[in-house]
């Protein structure tokens, strides 16, 4: 009998899926188009930026027009440095809203660069909510920008963007997005909801290989951005300026994965752009978390913040239960799994983006079903100490 390959069947042989929201699961294609080498200067790789930043402005709707976009070295991280520190100026005051490890890091970076930070921190699972930051702007007429985290890929939930964007620029103030885990799948078209820059990189929802960031910005904040920033590297005008004359990066760039890129971009086009790549991550979280709370998990959060991006699973109370084994187990099922970021709770998480579809999902679940057998564990409910907390923050 042949075997018809479904086209989100592991891409090589034996090689798990990463249900991890970035470094992820990526087409054969992807992997394949990393053959061949480019010179960075040549005619040809020029020509790749210039459609990479192209193709990238395309995701953004009828605003296009007033943005620019300016790829940069490095993982995600790097790319919001760039952007914190290129587009906040020295004497700027900013309003970082945290709620999970990537806000915090937000908040570091800027303390670090000698920025003044002001942090309204949620916790773990709290979204930062407009009539928040409205107040918080009131009071502190000294704050010049707010940073929000669209998604917040610790818990995996999805930040409320559009209404701190309009408290934000209500106060006369400027916002600024890592749009990082959320950039290609969910929709953040400036026309509906304003900001100066967003920032995201090539191995998240476009399903790339790691390697370089993106900031997407205002073309008259690229122009003000000049002279902010205290890195040679990190300087996004500089960037945009050296790339706009010369369609050349100004360092070395990472030739391969821009060329695999490019092949991951024609595949979100194909596959019908933002809309779609967000539908199909919003199956996989259905089917994979109807198949886990039928089993017994329960997730973190309520339905209503649950992101298509990851979800995050308490761990069962059950004292046969241990991360390190479960991981093991999944991993040698062919799935690799995520441990939690939360501060407080045990948890796990398991992404749901990458090339994979919600029949690997079914199989997560069958996966999980039959290592926690494997362990013995007979239940997979949380302690009741977990939804107890979550319940009481809930409420407030
Ligand atoms: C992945 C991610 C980053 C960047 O992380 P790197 O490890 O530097 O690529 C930043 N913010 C969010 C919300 C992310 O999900």
């Amino acid at each position: 009998m042949t075997k018809i390959i479904n086209r989100f069947e592991t891409p090589v042989l034996g090689e798990p899926f990463l249900l991890t929201p970035g470094p992820l699961t990526t087409s054969y294609k992807v992997k394949e188009a990393m053959l061949r080498d480019w010179g960075s200067w040549d005619v040809d790789f020029r020509k790749m930026t210039s459609q990479l930043r192209e193709a990238i402005l395309d995701l953004l709707g009828e605003g296009k027009k007033d943005f620019d976009c300016v790829p940069m070295q490095g993982s995600g991280t790097f790319s919001v440095e760039a952007m914190l520190t290129s587009f906040i100026p020295a004497n700027g005051k900013t309003l970082v809203l945290a709620n999970g490890a990537y806000g915090q890091r937000s908040a570091q970076t800027l303390k670090q660069a000698g920025r003044d930070v002001l942090v309204l921190d949620k916790g773990d699972y709290m979204p930062p909510r407009g009539d928040e930051v409205s107040k918080i702007l009131k009071n502190d007429k000294d704050i010049t920008h707010v940073v929000a985290i669209h998604c917040e890929t610790s818990s995996g939930i999805l930040n409320p963007v559009e209404e701190i964007s309009k408290a934000t620029y209500a106060a006369g103030c400027k916002l600024l997005v890592d749009s990082m885990s959320a950039f290609g799948a969910i929709p953040l078209e400036p026309h509906q909801v304003r900001y100066e820059a967003l920032v995201s990189s090539a191995n998240k929802c476009i399903e790339g290989v790691p390697g370089f960031g993106f900031i997407v910005a205002r073309k008259d904040a690229l122009e003000k951005a000049k002279g902010n920033c205290a890195s040679i590297s990190l300087d996004v005008h500089a960037q945009w300026a050296h790339m706009n004359k010369t369609g050349q990066w100004r360092f070395t760039p990472p030739t391969h994965v821009v060329a695999a890129f490019m092949e991951a971009l024609r595949a979100h086009k194909e596959e019908g752009g933002v809309a779609a790549r967000g539908a199909r991550y919003a199956k996989n979280r259905d089917t994979l978390v109807a198949g886990m709370r039928e089993i017994g998990f329960e997730t973190l959060l309520d339905k209503q913040w649950l992101s298509p991006i990851i979800v995050t699973f308490f761990s069962p109370a059950d004292p046969n239960f241990g991360f390190q084994k479960f991981y093991d187990l999944m991993k040698s099922r062919g799935f690799i799994i995520y441990p939690g970021k939360l501060t407080v709770v045990d948890s796990f998480r398991i992404g749901c983006i990458g090339h994979l579809d919600a029949g690997v999902m079914k199989n997560v679940v069958s996966a999980a079903r039959d290592t926690l057998k494997e362990m013995n564990v007979t239940s997979a409910g949380p302690p009741p100490a977990a939804i107890q907390e979550r319940q009481a923050l809930l409420a407030h």
